[in-house]
């Protein structure tokens, strides 16, 4: 066994460690869950041990299984029909489950000794043990996350966690995918003891050394052949006259619960998602038959979503492609490491710059806030420390660590602090001329290697490079707000920007767990040029006299997580104005007026509907009382009516999905055909962690590949006769449609097409 191994104790006790060679995390593979499966054999069958505990040599235990696993699967069965492919696949499946039920009712008191996070596979290796002991570890994670990437758990979890807690408590860890911190799990009753990090394999020895007798005792009873027997270890659906906590759907409490959650989930996510309406049927079908019946229909539910379109497309987007781009897919590899050691924040104390000097000190980084005051620069320590207590009072950070992470923020408005730093920051006011003094003023205290960046979001990163003594050492570092929620960061290559600037860049977002995309200088970058047709988009339709909520309500059946309308007035609609006049006075008479753009600029000047932060915009917003939150809930604006007049035959709302899925999809690939992107999968990623492009997809690109080339061209030339340009595809999508191809096929070397 090369992943797991077995040590055996005085007291008979069986010690599994995993511990995987050259890998930093644990995962469930196809030879370490061979290796489990022999250790599970010989604790089962050698009379010699009496208990099990299950380790890991690792900082945590298992991260969870591993999906490029699941995507050999697929490789696997692609010639197979489709009853044989979901043979094949369900097979697998159920040899893991019976491993683990193995464990589970082999008579043995097992227990597991988590030392950090325990994530899918990972906790449900954990949750078919009989007792759990969890290291005190503030960064430790417990959760079945599966629902995230289009699946379920698949090795027992929705079968053991809603046994353990009953349906309501169940259901955000199933089918939210939320993970909990070692002190949250043992509030739920997912774990039993938490104990200090060195002390876990002891606990668990403890505990299993303790109910060694009552093994004893049970093997016994079961070789007399009473079938009665039990332990008192043994899980609560093991004992006789188990009921499951707040009832089963056939019971007055809990059937109430079922139909709500069905509704829930339509509610939440319109039917888009299969893996959500999987795990639901799992537990309602589940929890009627007994449990090794259970784990059968798990094991069905979990081939169909592993055999489905859309996992495919989740996992290769959202955990594949995200973690490869993570890893530093386009990182140059000849640059040593570059990881940021002192930051430079300039314009710290403003919106911007207080979220990325808090994000970068909790990554451990030190950070100079620089601002034009030092109470302005004092700001961003207000505001990491309101975020820090917030956590603290969650039990998701000591109050060590938010002391760590205060002292690593010092605040000035004086450009000589900033001598040492090695990359600086700047999120100073969006004009020219204010980072033009920046860069000129930083650069005569920074180190020659320093590298520079700018988070603007719409000058030029080669234009502002011009400014810089040192241009190779210039890029863009496009954070997205609040930078303490948004995932993705557009790392930007401006025209001589070098490798070591790059290396930097990407380094510093590995630094602080975000997902990088590196892109091309050019207008708007990337996210921002496709969210803004997605707004544009609801503009058009404002004009054409489309009722608002309509409009919301269409964008939220194709899974954006905000209405546009709703976005707009977060990002702000006088924001929408200044830039369509900056890009007027860009183009000159090239410029198109949009038929809404003196109606909406009517809003932000005569009526001063500015948006959020107004209370006002295309929504009315509630007061905020005394406590900074608002009592009620938006509602939108009843004036547009009076703006916009309604047409009087109002359109298919399935026209309207198509329009906002097809002019957000192909202005992606526009900036693919530009060279603004040069990678499908950061195309893919950037949509999804960028604006919340429809998850379920997989991305805009993935979206046109399943749906086919051929059928979204179909689309773009249908709707471009129809409502304009904005439509039109691009040469690069005739050209691969023209030739059967898929997007993946053609530059990312995909021999399988997922096209339907
Ligand atoms: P902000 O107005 O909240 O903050 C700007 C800060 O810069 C202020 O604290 C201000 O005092 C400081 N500042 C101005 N001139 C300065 C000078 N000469 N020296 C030192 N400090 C100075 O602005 P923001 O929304 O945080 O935006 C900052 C930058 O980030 C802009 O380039 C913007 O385009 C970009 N950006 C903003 C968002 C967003 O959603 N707000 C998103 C991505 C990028």
């Amino acid at each position: 066994m090369k992943n797991v191994t077995l040590a055996i104790d005085a007291d008979g006790i069986a010690l599994v460690t995993w511990d995987m060679p050259g890998r930093s995390m644990n995962v469930l593979d196809e030879a370490s869950i061979r290796d489990y499966g022999a250790a599970i054999d010989e604790v089962c069958s050698n009379d010699a041990i009496k208990g099990v505990v299950v380790t890991s040599a690792k900082k945590d235990f298992i991260a969870g299984a591993d999906l490029a696993m699941l995507g050999g699967w697929s490789a696997k069965v692609a010639g197979l029909s489709a009853v044989e492919a979901a043979k094949q696949i369900f097979g697998w499946t159920m040899s893991l489950q019976t491993m683990l039920r193995k464990l589970e009712t082999c008579g043995k008191p097992v227990a597991s000794a988590v030392p950090g996070t325990a994530l899918g596979g990972g906790f449900e290796v954990v949750l078919a043990t009989h007792h759990r002991v969890v290291a005190a570890n503030d960064r430790a994670q417990l959760g079945l996350p599966e629902v995230k990437v289009g699946l379920m758990p698949g090795a027992g979890g929705t079968q053991r966690v809603v046994r353990m807690l009953g349906v309501m408590a169940a259901a955000p860890l199933l089918m939210e995918g939320k993970s909990l911190a070692p002190a949250e799990a043992l509030k739920a009753g997912l774990v039993q003891q938490i104990v200090p990090p060195g002390e876990i394999v002891e606990a668990a020895k403890a505990w299993v050394k303790a109910n060694i007798a009552e093994g004893e005792r049970y093997r016994a009873a079961k070789a007399s052949g009473d079938k009665k027997a039990t332990a008192s270890f043994l899980p609560a659906w093991d004992q006789p006259k188990y009921k499951l906590p707040g009832g089963g759907p056939q019971t007055p409490t809990g059937f109430p619960v079922f139909m709500g959650g069905g509704a829930m989930i339509r509610k939440n996510s319109y039917g888009l998602y299969d893996a959500p309406q999987a795990i639901l049927s799992a537990v309602y079908e589940g929890v009627q038959v007994p449990f090794d019946a259970a784990l059968k229909i798990e094991t069905g539910y979990f081939t169909k979503l592993v055999l489905s379109p859309q996992s495919k497309n989740m996992i290769r987007s959202l955990f594949v492609s995200k973690q490869a781009l993570e890893k530093g897919a386009h990182r140059p590899h000849d640059v040593p490491d570059m990881s940021v050691k002192k930051l430079g924040v300039l314009g710290g104390g403003g919106f911007m710059g207080a979220g990325i000097a808090n994000v970068a000190a909790g990554a451990g980084i030190e950070v100079v806030v620089l601002d034009q005051t030092e109470e302005g620069a004092a700001k961003a320590k207000a505001h990491a420390e309101k975020e820090a207590m917030g956590r603290v009072a969650k039990g998701r950070m000591t109050e060590a660590k938010a002391k760590e992470l205060l002292d690593r923020i010092t605040t000035t408005s004086d450009y000589s602090k900033l001598a040492g730093c090695d990359l600086v920051v700047e999120a100073v006011f969006e004009h020219p001329d204010v980072k033009r003094q920046v860069i000129e003023a930083s650069e005569k205290y920074l180190p020659e290697t320093a590298v520079f960046a700018s988070n603007t979001s719409t000058i030029p990163i080669s234009d502002l490079a011009e400014r810089s003594k040192r241009p190779e050492r210039f890029i863009g570092i496009h954070f997205f707000s609040p930078v303490e929620k948004m995932p993705l960061v557009e790392i930007i290559k401006g025209r001589k920007t070098g490798d070591e600037a790059l290396a930097k860049a990407l380094d510093f977002v590995r630094q602080m767990k975000k997902t990088p995309i590196v892109v091309n200088d050019a207008r708007f970058f990337y996210a921002n040029r496709c969210v803004l047709r997605y707004i544009e988009e609801a503009h058009y339709m404002l004009a054409e006299g489309v009722k608002p909520a309509l409009i919301e309500n269409a964008a939220r059946m194709i899974g954006m997580p905000v209405g546009p309308l709703a976005l707009n007035d977060e990002t702000a609609l006088d924001l929408g104005v200044k830039i369509a006049k900056t890009t007027k006075a860009a183009l000159g008479a090239a410029y198109k007026e949009h038929p809404a753009e003196a109606r909406i600029e009517d809003m932000v000047v005569r009526l001063g509907r500015l948006g959020r932060k107004a209370s006002k915009g295309f929504y009315e917003y509630p007061e905020r009382g005394a406590d900074g939150k608002s009592n009620g809930k938006k509602r939108l604006w009843p004036g547009l009516a009076e703006l916009f007049p309604l047409a009087p035959v109002q359109p298919d709302v399935e026209e309207l999905k198509t329009r906002f899925l097809t002019v957000q999809a192909v202005e992606a690939v526009r900036a693919l055909a530009d060279g603004v992107v040069e990678d499908v999968r950061e195309v893919d990623v950037g949509a999804i962690f960028g604006w919340g492009f429809a998850p379920w997809t997989g991305g805009p690109i993935s979206y046109i590949d399943t749906l086919g080339p051929g059928r979204f061209l179909a689309d773009c030339d249908r709707l471009a006769a129809k409502f304009g340009d904005r439509y039109a595809a691009p040469a690069l999508l005739r050209d691969i449609a023209a030739k059967g191809e898929t997007f993946y096929r053609r530059f990312a070397g995909e021999a399988e097409d997922q096209a339907a």
